[in-house]
């Protein structure tokens, strides 16, 4: 893996799991300590958990499709007693030139889609928020130890849908096109906090909680297996691949999410050893 050795004190190392990132993907810190003393972290000014990983401290922090490119300042604090340590540093955010679509909808359909059941749409969009944000419980695991499904990626994280010049969408998770029926595996241990199957837009889905920030959603399922509460370990099956909810054919739907910012779960998928 790439990484950036920034400081090596004799109490205090900060490594980052690289100093320019793209829209979406994840940023690794590590923080090792020869001496006792309390550890601080924070990015763009705001303070993180660190959870002690391998005789290290870890965090996680996710950028999106939102977050603006430029320079995103870093911060670790030593303290031990009297004394303080500040290891001030930073990330890039680059943009990601997310692909980009053209579609022609011809204005009846739109409207049709739009209107339909909106306040319900937007009552279930508000519970499915407020679960991505609300504070993480226990931690479980944030390494992912395999894909839900076999790797049929039909769309990616950030993909635009424009037409007429305007762009009507884009996608927040990563598509994978599998048959009906086909199970969708938790790719790393975590908690149900959200399994329902009535949702107009989301249809059957299951939300994890792994810990730390960190969580995980799969929609459109055609049956769930598990139910809120039911601890998850890796290789589990959270339920089977479907089209129930807005969807054009069977796929998994995934979403990433870490600290409620959603990133792109291939990009979380694919590295084996993030720290
Ligand atoms: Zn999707």
């Amino acid at each position: 893996m790439l990484r950036l050795l920034l400081l090596f004190l004799a109490t205090l190392d900060v490594s980052l799991s690289t100093d320019t990132l793209k829209q979406g993907e994840i940023l690794y810190v590590s923080i090792g300590s020869e001496e006792p003393g309390l550890v601080s972290f924070y990015y763009r000014g705001d303070p993180y958990h660190l959870l002690p990983f391998n005789d290290r401290l870890v965090a996680m922090i996710g950028t999106s499709y939102h977050t603006n490119p430029g320079r995103k300042d870093v911060r670790v604090v030593f303290r031990q007693g009297m004394s303080e340590e500040v290891v001030d540093t930073f990330v890039q955010v680059v943009d990601k030139n997310f692909r980009k679509s053209v579609i022609t909808l011809p204005p009846s359909k739109q409207r049709t889609i739009d209107a339909s059941e909106k306040e319900r749409k937007q009552r279930e969009y508000e519970e499915v928020v407020e679960v991505l944000n609300a504070r993480s419980g226990t931690y479980y695991s944030l390494i992912p130890e395999m894909f839900p499904c076999a790797r049929k990626i039909s769309g990616t994280y950030g993909d635009e849908r424009w037409t007429n010049g305007r762009k009507l969408w884009h996608h927040s998770g990563l598509d994978i096109a599998v048959a009906e029926g086909t199970p969708i595996l938790a790719p790393c241990a975590g908690v149900v906090v959200m399994a329902r199957d009535t949702f107009i837009r989301q249809g059957t889905f299951v939300i994890l909680d792994h810990g730390m920030g960190l969580k995980s959603l799969y929609y459109h399922m055609i049956e769930k297996n598990v139910e809120n509460g039911d601890i998850v370990k890796a290789g589990d099956t959270l339920g089977f691949a479907g089209s129930t909810g807005i969807a054009t054919g069977p796929h998994l739907h995934m979403g990433l999410y870490v600290h409620g910012v959603p990133v792109d779960p291939l990009f979380w998928l694919e590295r084996k050893e993030p720290f």
